[in-house]
């Protein structure tokens, strides 16, 4: 569409413009990590040459460089998804551990026996397991809200699943990693507090194509990583509204979380860094702000749309294929494209596209109870990102003609 230049962008991202077993790469896998634009590598680079040190307790001229860097980064997330407040802001290594922070801390002071726990059938195991742990000790269970052949939830069930009162939290995605469906996270957070629930949303994968807004949203808690949003890998983010994370006691223990401590009992720092034991990514953050600066410098609808039309060209392409299965079609996704071709071992299948220099993910994407229910071992994942183009499309369906061929 007209006012996104995906060729202009590309150039901004190195590690495109190589050759992967004797072929230019076509990198499909952005659902499981997204690549960097040199302004992040930059900025990791410049901070270990001229501001390492660590950040908050130093009394010297690296180490405040160092803590205003990495704090102006946290000023940056909240400016990105709209928080009302910086401290609202919590770095983590990632989505995965976001989570585990929300189920260790709240879930642990909160869920009593024979209370529930809802989450997506297509859920990403990040967002089960943890609640599974902490549920078990609880003495609380974790049920899945249903999903439809197409991959999309299914609200009735939901709403006739809320009804019983027993409800504490509503836990899923906002995006499908293995289908690309978007939920209809506002309808969902709005039944989840008309039920008395507090409600927690995955956002890992869709924070990487659109924007989000956590007071229009209104959710209690949203998490994301932000190597999915180009930006370095072991740093996550956990949002959650003010009060909440107040009332939580903190689940790491250690340096840098604490106010005073003493044999006879130690208290607690104030927010963010309450729930920040022990020296952060510091290098990892301040990428991300960086990451973050480049986001922002991007006309994001635009994009969106771009991403968006190569799905569809690749969907229709797709349909042509015989034996080509999408898995998947819900009416509102996000760029997945995730398939089989018949008669093919998805493992195969991507072993030789990455011949081809094409990368896309094979397996069951850490979403078994979904792939379960379709009754497939996994599916072939191309993923899209802002730097793809209807050339990599064409790459790909050419490859995928070989392989027919050879299998
Ligand atoms: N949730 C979803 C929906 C994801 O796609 C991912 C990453 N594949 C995660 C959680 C876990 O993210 P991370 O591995 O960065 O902690």
């Amino acid at each position: 569409p007209v006012g996104f230049d995906a060729e202009r962008v590309r150039a901004d991202f190195p590690i495109l413009q190589q050759q992967v077993n004797g072929h230019p790469l076509v990198y499909l896998d952005n659902a499981a990590t997204t690549q960097k634009p040199e302004v992040v590598i930059q900025a990791i680079v410049d901070y270990y040459r001229e501001d390492n040190s660590n950040v908050h307790r130093g009394a010297h001229t690296l180490a405040d460089r160092a803590t205003a860097k990495f704090e102006a980064a946290r000023g940056k997330v909240r400016d990105l998804i709209h928080a009302a407040h910086a401290h609202e802001i919590i770095w983590t290594r990632g989505t995965t551990e976001s989570i585990n922070l929300v189920a260790n801390s709240w879930g642990r002071g909160n869920l009593q026996p024979g209370d529930r726990v809802l989450v997506s059938a297509m859920e990403h195991h990040a967002n089960i397991v943890p609640w599974q742990m902490v549920a078990a000790d609880c003495g609380a269970s974790v049920e899945p809200i249903p999903v439809d052949e197409s991959g999309t939830l299914d609200m009735q069930a939901l709403r006739f699943m809320l009804d019983d009162g027993r409800v504490k939290m509503v836990a899923c995605g906002h995006v499908s990693n293995a289908l690309g469906s978007i939920n209809p996270v506002e309808e969902i957070v709005q039944l989840a507090h008309a039920a008395g629930a507090l409600c927690l949303l995955d956002g890992a994968q869709a924070i990487g194509h659109f924007n989000v807004d956590m007071q229009a949203l209104d959710c209690d808690f949203y998490v994301f990583s932000a190597h999915k949003l180009f930006g370095p890998t072991g740093v996550g983010v956990l949002y959650g509204k003010s009060a909440l994370l107040e009332a939580m006691q903190p689940w790491v223990g250690g340096g840098e979380m604490i106010e005073t401590v003493s044999f006879a009992g130690s208290t607690w720092n104030q927010l963010p860094w309450k729930f920040e034991a022990g020296t952060p990514d510091i290098a990892g953050v301040i990428g991300f702000g960086a990451a973050i600066d480049y986001v922002q410098g991007l006309d994001r609808v635009a994009a969106e749309a771009h991403e968006l039309e190569l799905l569809h060209y690749a969907e229709s392409r797709a349909r042509e294929v015989p034996g080509m299965r999408l898995i998947g079609t819900a009416a509102n996704k996000i760029a997945v494209m995730s398939f089989l071709l018949e008669g093919a071992h998805p493992a195969d299948v991507g072993t030789l596209l990455d011949q081809q220099g094409v990368a896309v993910r094979t397996g069951h994407h850490c979403a078994q109870p979904i792939m379960d229910q379709y009754a497939i071992p996994g599916t072939v994942r191309a993923s899209f990102s802002i730097y793809n183009t209807r050339a990599d499309v064409d790459r790909l369906f050419v490859a995928l003609e070989k392989v027919r061929q050879f299998l």
